[in-house]
């Protein structure tokens, strides 16, 4: 009875021990971080020297270059470049003009063609604007009234929703699609409504695709405020339209993810990676796509090394490399790890914007999920309660198939679709105490996974 009693005690001072030991360490990453941290000087450069970085750009190479010595500067134990063949897409002058009423003038409207698609090589595209609301709407359309016309495709992102993700995952099929939809039924060109949340005329741009063997017609977006006013005209009567693009694809590059690593003490065969995509679109300056995603990795082992916390597993930083149109760095990554026969436990994503942390997803089982919900009191003063969602990130994607835990970090969303993809997603968008706060979480649960093998 007595033994008994000692071993129930004895095992709640060694459990209130850790817990207490943990509080300690979760407080002075939180501390440092807050206090102390880089990734907003990080990320100031990134935006503000650099700017937007589609893969295959100049801007791209000096990413990897700002990327590369960022983590030398940080101390990580070795830092290298890991080549990746990624895809040339290139924008040019474009145009899109709008006859709003059958006897008025061309207006020149805000619009940006969609990534990977192909222009008019430059010439004047004028076609009657064919007006609809849904693919069921204009799966139904008479094939003739397609043939010879601009689509609008005026789908509109479902703001009653509290996650913007699931009306981003909705309505982002309009963008994907339009064209291999309405292409071989004959149509010349498409104008989607942006895939966007925000009140404004910001159009959105984000990758397109073709079939192969269809015709190749040129797909633009427009903002809310003119997709509105588009709507309008075309309630009332006929609308023409002129494109004029001189975008298109231009052959591959050599580029690179940039990896930095902490070596681990106990279980240096045994990966964790943190990561965010290096690239971004060729509007805006790619701040909180993803650019918040890449300074909070480096900063997860950053703060590891200034605490001077030697992690068991070995960390990784990954600066993955054409994430927009392509997903090379993803796939070149999974495949190195198939190559070298490397143990990855954990790859933790960070690109859904450099806004306030709530949560992470986790493609963990049940039990997992229970071992890592005991800590989540720890997360509760930073803001951060989720841990049920399944899922991860579309670059850690590839290294789920290899059983590896994926999982992606969770900001609030509010505001993600106004800037995502547009000239508006800038360094003056992201909230410095935001973007340390999700860097806060992240360190904390590499820390805590890392510490007590919760998925070994
Ligand atoms: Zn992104």
């Amino acid at each position: 009875m007595k033994w008994t009693l000692f071993c129930i005690s004895s095992l709640f001072v060694v459990s209130t021990y850790a817990q207490q030991n943990d509080s300690i360490a979760t407080e002075k990453i939180a501390n440092q971080i807050l206090n102390k941290g880089q990734c907003y000087n990080d990320l100031r450069v990134l935006c503000k020297k650099i700017g937007n970085r589609i893969s295959g750009s100049v801007q791209a190479d000096q990413a990897v270059k700002w990327g590369y010595n960022t983590m030398v500067d940080a101390g990580f134990d070795s830092v290298w470049l890991q080549p990746v063949m990624v895809p040339v897409w290139i924008r040019g002058q474009e145009r899109l003009s709008i006859q709003f009423s059958e006897r008025g003038d061309f207006i020149t409207v805000p619009m940006l063609s969609l990534g990977n698609s192909q222009g008019t090589d430059g010439k004047e595209l004028e076609a009657p604007v064919l007006m609809v609301n849904s693919f069921d709407e204009f799966d139904r359309l008479d094939p003739k009234e397609i043939v010879g016309k601009i689509i609008f495709f005026n789908y509109r992102f479902h703001q009653n929703l509290g996650n913007t993700f699931e009306g981003y995952s909705d309505a982002v099929k309009y963008r994907w699609m339009s064209p291999m939809k309405a292409a071989p039924k004959g149509a010349l060109g498409i104008i989607i409504r942006s895939i966007s949340t925000g009140a404004d005329d910001y159009p959105h741009t984000g990758s397109t695709k073709y079939l192969d063997s269809g015709n190749h017609i040129p797909a633009v977006a427009i903002g809310n405020i003119t997709a509105d006013r588009l709507e309008k005209a075309c309630k009332r009567g006929a609308v023409n339209a002129q494109i004029e693009s001189e975008c298109g694809m231009d052959g591959t590059k050599l580029s690179y993810n940039v990896i930095g690593q902490i070596r681990g003490t106990e279980k240096p065969n045994e990966y964790i990676i943190v990561g965010g995509h290096l690239d971004s679109w060729d509007v805006g300056e790619g701040a909180h796509d993803d650019g918040t995603g890449c300074v909070q990795s480096i900063e997860v082992l950053r703060t590891f090394k200034s605490l001077g916390i030697h992690p068991r597993h070995s960390i990784r930083a990954v600066l993955f490399m054409n994430e927009e149109n392509g997903l090379k760095g993803g796939l070149a990554y999974a495949d190195s790890v198939i190559a070298k026969k490397e143990k990855h436990i954990l790859a933790i994503e960070t690109d859904a914007g450099g806004f306030s942390p709530r949560g992470f997803e986790l493609s963990v089982d049940k039990d997992q999920r229970a071992k890592i919900k005991k800590y989540a009191p720890l997360f509760l003063p930073y803001g951060v309660y989720d841990f049920e969602k399944d899922g991860g990130g579309a670059d850690v994607g590839p290294l789920k198939k290899q059983g590896v835990v994926i999982s992606e970090m969770l900001p609030d969303s509010q505001r993600y679709f106004d800037l995502h993809h547009t000239d508006n997603d800038i360094f003056e968008m992201v909230n410095h105490r935001e973007l340390k706060l999700g860097a806060t979480a992240m360190t904390m649960l590499v820390y805590l996974i890392d510490a007590h093998n919760l998925l070994d």
